[in-house]
């Protein structure tokens, strides 16, 4: 059985390229990039040349460029390492959408249980956080506010530029986490007036267990992550000399075929609605402004988990949401907050597109999921 693979917003396959990019820097260039002599000179310019090439793909300068454990470390970094630096200036506020991530959620209950004032934006029935609300909740004590730029679950674009402008008018510092987005959308910092923005290498056919974390001069942040004084001071340990080498020529590649990768993803997206639309009771979760690498659909009577786990034995995979909590069978706290019930947040799954996925591949995969939801539907 040939396995069929539609949940690239878990992960991505690493790039051929990529991998022969990081090869020699685990056998012969072994070097640690804090050593002076020669083997640490050769890993300290590898990791010099990534961080050079990484900022100027996203319009930052290299001392902007924080290299990290991944997606989940950076946004526990901006989210912790800010508000405490913003406490220091008095500000003990903290706003952030109600559709993040886990990763930055764990942050803000955090924050919460150590005093700070940490209130939750909603998000409207398409699944977008509006101006409107965030100014409402904007005030001169707020320190950080964190909306992600893409949803993980629905693939929904959030209005980061207007955003961030509405934070810094009130004086407070924006992060964004860009997990989801750098796999499709081209990242100017400047151009989307970020102060801090996560990446993830995995997501973009890149490593997994490295990240990285745009901090814009002069936003200061405390260390999470002390010891040796690698990242400027601001985050100790050996740096992953393949890895980073890994998350920089991926986002390379990725960066260099952004425009590509959509166009694919919107065929494959729209073949894989037409193929399916002769299924009644299927509903796309998310408004208008969507990438069209993810595709979240309720289907009404149909129990996530079981269409999942019967897809997977015929070799199909897909998600019922983020693949971090996917082992808890809590409906999804983004469709949720979209106000979904819990039982249509029980009838969702999150099928997302890959440039490597073939046409035949998506009629197949359809083909599967019509006759399996029907089964479904018949027990
Ligand atoms: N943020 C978002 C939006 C994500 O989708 C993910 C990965 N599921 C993360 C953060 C965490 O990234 P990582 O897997 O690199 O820890």
């Amino acid at each position: 059985m040939k396995r069929i693979y539609l949940d690239h917003a878990a992960t991505t396959p690493l790039h051929s390229k990529v991998l022969a990019k990081m090869l020699p820097y685990f056998t012969e260039e072994f070097g640690n990039a804090d050593s002076p002599h020669a083997a640490g000179r050769k890993a300290v310019n590898a990791v010099d040349s990534a961080r050079d090439t990484l900022a100027s793909l996203l319009g930052a300068k290299p001392k902007e460029i924080y290299f990290t454990s991944g997606g989940t470390e950076a946004d526990n970094w901006a989210m912790l390492g800010c508000a405490y630096a913003q406490k220091q200036k008095g500000k003990t506020k903290v706003i952030l959408s109600s559709i993040e991530h886990h990763a930055v959620l764990y942050a803000a209950e955090k924050l919460q249980n150590e005093g700070f004032e940490v209130v939750y934006l909603p998000v409207n029935e398409g699944g977008m956080v509006e101006p409107n609300a965030l100014k409402a909740a904007l005030d001169s004590n707020t320190g950080l506010v964190a909306v992600m730029a893409v949803n993980n679950e629905t693939g929904v674009i959030q209005p980061i530029q207007e955003l961030a402008k509405l934070s810094h008018e009130y004086g407070a510092l924006f992060f964004t986490d860009a997990v989801q987005a750098a796999p499709y959308m081209k990242i100017d910092v400047n151009e989307w007036g970020v102060d801090m923005l996560s990446l993830s290498a995995h997501k973009f056919y890149g490593p997994k267990g490295v990240g990285a974390l745009y901090i814009k001069s002069g936003v200061k942040i405390e260390r999470l992550i002390g010891g040796g004084e690698q990242e400027r001071g601001l985050r100790g340990g050996t740096t992953n000399v393949p890895a980073v080498v890994g998350l920089t020529a991926a986002y390379e590649e990725n960066a260099a075929t952004v425009f590509e990768t959509n166009e694919r993803c919107r065929c494959l997206n729209e073949l894989f609605l037409q193929a399916i639309s002769g299924l009644d009771g299927v509903k796309i979760n998310g408004g208008e402004n969507r990438l069209p690498a993810i595709l979240n659909l309720q289907i009404e009577g149909v129990n996530n988990v079981d269409l999942l786990y019967k897809l997977d034995l015929q070799g199909i995979c897909i998600s019922v949401g983020a693949a971090c909590a996917s082992a808890s069978v809590l409906p999804s706290h983004v469709l949720l907050a979209m106000g979904r019930s819990q039982k249509q947040a029980k009838e969702s799954v999150r099928i997302s597109f890959g440039r490597e996925n073939t046409e035949e591949e998506i009629l197949q995969a359809a083909a599967l999921f019509v006759e399996t939801v029907n089964s479904l539907k018949n027990l």
